[in-house]
């Protein structure tokens, strides 16, 4: 099958092309495990943290890719839940280990054996994959190949980390960096807390007109002020000021919820900036988002079902993730970016 891999880490200032197409054989379902004939896959930033080796692949070659749609194939022995010809989704996680006292909780996220899709197992820049039944989702039928890839990771865990955030509908919530997963919290919040007013926070103009468009009611630059303080600020971006800034923009007993799997070091000088009265007394919190669990993405994908979420996509073909991922590495976002495998 077709595939584009990753064979070893790489710097992506110097290197635009770190994934190479690739011909791998086609993965067999053992047990309970299906496999799936790929239609779509979106493209994540957590692709470049793999890249990049700040959250490095368990092996190479790897295929990367966990916001994966496609087709039931072929069953294997046990597999039972599924026929082929569903369409199915498959996520961040992989597998758990189903035992610990993480995963018999419904916190599999925090599992210390959770394998990631596309890091430690093959994922979906490919033809094929093969999962756990337990570990692939129905489809809704109204939702297209395309627009599910984004609602998989970016729409799913932006859910996870809103409901960390936990805003009272009319509270005001700050969203910093507009990417593929705060431009689905935004439609998401639009329709669940219709009284919250929404302030962005984005490095670039061509960002912020983006929020504004979607229904913000205020763009601005990280480094900004926010007009009134805020309830809860949900941090999408790689990097340490916006922590800082969002902290100072907090309101007293206000939630800072950094869904991002890795931060950059390249502006880590700002934590230096960090002073206790005025980024985090009066009873503010941080939390980060981890991971994502089975519920998230079941929970999600029926919300976004109901609501017909339509996340904005950019279309790629397989042979182009390379140019995906630079876009993605230079900041050129415009909602979310999903490969199209099945053309
Ligand atoms: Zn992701
Ligand atoms: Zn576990």
């Amino acid at each position: 099958m077709k595939a584009m891999a990753l064979s070893s880490l790489c710097n992506l200032n110097q290197e635009n092309n770190p994934l190479n197409l690739t011909d791998l054989p086609e993965p067999i379902p053992d047990n309970n495990e299906i496999l799936v004939r790929i239609a779509t896959c979106g493209v994540c930033h957590t692709e470049l943290d793999e890249i990049e080796g700040r959250a490095p692949p368990s092996f190479f070659p790897m295929v990367l890719g966990h916001q994966v749609v496609g087709k039931v194939e072929q069953l294997g022995p046990s597999a039972n839940r599924f026929n082929i010809g569903d369409r199915v989704g498959i996520a961040w996680i992989y597998t758990s280990c189903g035992k610990c006292a993480f995963c018999l909780s419904g916190k599999e996220n925090l599992c210390p054996d959770f394998k990631a899709t596309g890091r430690d197992a093959h994922g979906g820049y490919a033809e094929f994959i093969k999962v756990s039944q337990d570990f692939a989702y129905k489809i809704p039928d109204n939702l297209s190949d395309v627009q599910t890839a984004p609602l998989l990771c970016a729409g799913a865990i932006g859910y996870r980390s809103l409901m960390l955030a936990n805003p009272e509908n009319g509270q005001a919530l700050g969203l910093t960096g507009f990417g593929a997963s705060a431009h689905i919290v935004l439609k998401l919040v639009k329709f669940r807390y219709p009284d919250t007013k929404v302030y962005v926070f984005a490095r670039g103009m061509e960002e912020r007109k983006f929020a504004l468009e979607l229904g913000a009611d205020w763009a601005g630059g990280t480094e900004d002020d926010s007009p009134v303080k805020l309830d809860c600020i949900i941090d999408t971006t790689p990097a340490w000021l916006p922590v800082v800034k969002g902290l100072e923009n907090l309101k007293a007993g206000g939630r800072l919820v950094i869904n991002a799997i890795r931060k950059e070091g390249a502006d880590k000088d700002h934590l230096m900036g960090l002073e206790y009265e005025k980024h985090l007394w009066m009873e503010k919190e941080i939390k980060s988002v981890a991971n994502i669990t089975r519920r998230d993405v079941t929970e999600f994908l029926q919300i976004a079902s109901e609501i017909t979420l339509v996340p904005e996509v950019q279309e790629f073909a397989l042979a182009d993730a390379n140019y995906a991922l630079m876009e993605l590495k230079q900041r050129k976002i415009r909602g979310a970016k999903v490969l199209r495998i099945d053309d």
